[in-house]
């Protein structure tokens, strides 16, 4: 109730501040957070056991990233002039909505809190951000940076167990939006109750990536892309492609490969710059990731890396890999979140769409195809948000969200800002 009078309070005012006073106190935070940089990692990666070579060299300088972005789009930001009618004129512009919950979870907590802040912040918008249990401290840190720096009510930073405290920020008839990174099922409830005040939501949900392997693919490449997600931050990744579908003529060769490039994924301490793959969120995710592996192979998949919990003191999942499965299988149809890959053999392209289309997810999927045009026309076959073509890098700034379960709106770049306004029409005769 505190934050959301503060927002409240705040909100006129800071709506009333031009594009430039926001996006130069964007840039404010850019500057800081780079020079605060190791503090803000290391507070990350102690709390959340994600390696510090990834939050030193991607989280952190990621979100630094976004926070310029979003100053330099703010500055350009016009209203616009709709579509010729016979009789009328019309120009449309984008409003602020007010006041805007964001839920992040556990998993990149800085990054996800810079994607939401950023935009809603530079659109005039207020925030309450409320960062997942397991993990709030770097998000702290983030808000007492913020808080030094923007007027008092526009940054309000919230923790606590209990998932009533996100869903008091849903029910709240004065929160205009919630903005939700999490699971399909915290989605689903939040689209339920957010409708009874009719609140703006933007909900990035839940994924399972399927990666395409044409017969003429180069596997090492394709080998390579997966081994680079699939132990990263301990394959707690919604984007990751954990859900291979390769052609029959090169199954066997794929999943040599897959094994051969597991024995570099060394397991360790989150601190050791050697480590690629640190420990999961908590105990209780650990033994949720090693039943769902117990599910696979109580269902027929083949352990061909993995399976056995590491001999080491810490909630560790070792990387693990699961060949010959089918589309039937909990594992195939399910997140693990955790480092596990599931392995399933097509008999051409058609099939191969089938297959990584059989899914209730749409996020990020992936193509490894032997020429770009083939990878393009099965890409365009997929229903998912975003894909891949030969590469399993994301463009951060092109339009981010999920087909069918993975969620409702698009995060990230000019989409990621509209997301957080109202848009009004003025009309005239012409
Ligand atoms: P979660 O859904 O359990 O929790 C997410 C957040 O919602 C937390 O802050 C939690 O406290 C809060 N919450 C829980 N119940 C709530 C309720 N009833 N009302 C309001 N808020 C509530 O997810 P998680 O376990 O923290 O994160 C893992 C999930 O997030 C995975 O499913 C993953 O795919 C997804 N994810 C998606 C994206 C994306 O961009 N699409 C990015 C990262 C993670």
């Amino acid at each position: 109730d505190l934050a959301i009078d503060a927002a409240h309070k705040s909100q006129e005012s800071w709506s009333k501040s031009s594009p430039v006073e926001r996006s130069t106190l964007l840039l404010k935070i850019a500057d800081r957070l780079e020079v605060n940089l190791n503090e803000i990692a290391i507070a990350e990666s102690l709390d959340n056991g994600k390696p510090i070579r990834e939050t030193m060299a991607a989280d952190i300088p990621l979100a630094v990233d976004h926070l310029r972005y979003f100053a330099a789009c703010i500055r350009t930001q016009e209203g616009s002039l709709s579509e010729i009618d016979n009789d009328t004129i019309a120009y449309h512009f984008h409003e602020p909505l007010g006041v805007v919950g964001q839920i992040i979870p556990w998993n990149f907590p800085i990054l996800m809190a810079i994607w939401k802040i950023a935009p809603a912040l530079a659109m005039g918008n207020t925030v309450i951000i409320k960062p997942a249990p397991q993990d709030p401290l770097a998000v702290i840190k983030l808000g007492e940076v913020l808080n030094s720096i923007f007027p008092p009510g526009v940054v309000n930073v919230i923790v606590g167990s209990s998932p009533d405290i996100g869903a008091a920020l849903v029910d709240s008839p004065d929160v205009n939006m919630i903005s939700f990174t999490g699971s399909s099922m915290v989605g689903s409830k939040i689209m339920e109750s957010g409708g009874k005040t009719m609140k703006r939501l933007l909900m990035e949900l839940g994924g399972k990536g399927a990666l395409i392997m044409t017969e003429d693919c180069d596997i090492q490449a394709a080998v390579g892309g997966i081994a680079s997600v699939w132990g990263f931050h301990s394959g707690q990744i919604c984007t990751a492609p954990t859900r291979v579908i390769c052609h029959k003529s090169i199954y066997e060769e794929t999943v040599n490969t897959l094994k051969a490039t597991s024995e570099f994924m060394t397991v360790g301490d989150a601190r050791e710059e050697s480590t690629l793959v640190g420990p999961v969120i908590t105990e209780a995710h650990r033994d949720r990731v090693e039943a769902f592996i117990q599910s696979g192979i109580d269902d027929g998949a083949e352990v061909i890396v993995g399976g056995e919990r590491p001999n080491m003191n810490g909630y560790f999942v070792a990387p693990t890999l699961l060949a010959g499965c089918n589309p039937d299988m909990h594992v195939v149809k399910e997140e693990a979140f955790g480092p596990v890959v599931v392995v399933m053999s097509h008999d051409g392209d058609e099939h191969a769409v089938e297959l990584a289309n059989d899914s209730d997810y749409g996020l990020f999927s992936y193509v490894y195809a032997g020429n770009t045009t083939r990878a393009y026309d099965l890409g365009r076959k997929l229903e998912s948000g975003n894909v891949a073509l030969n590469s399993i890098a994301p463009h951060m700034y092109a339009p981010f969200g999920g087909f069918k379960m993975s969620g409702v709106g698009r995060d990230r770049g000019r989409w990621g800002l509209e997301a957080y306004s109202e848009v009004q029409a003025i009309n005239w005769p012409s």
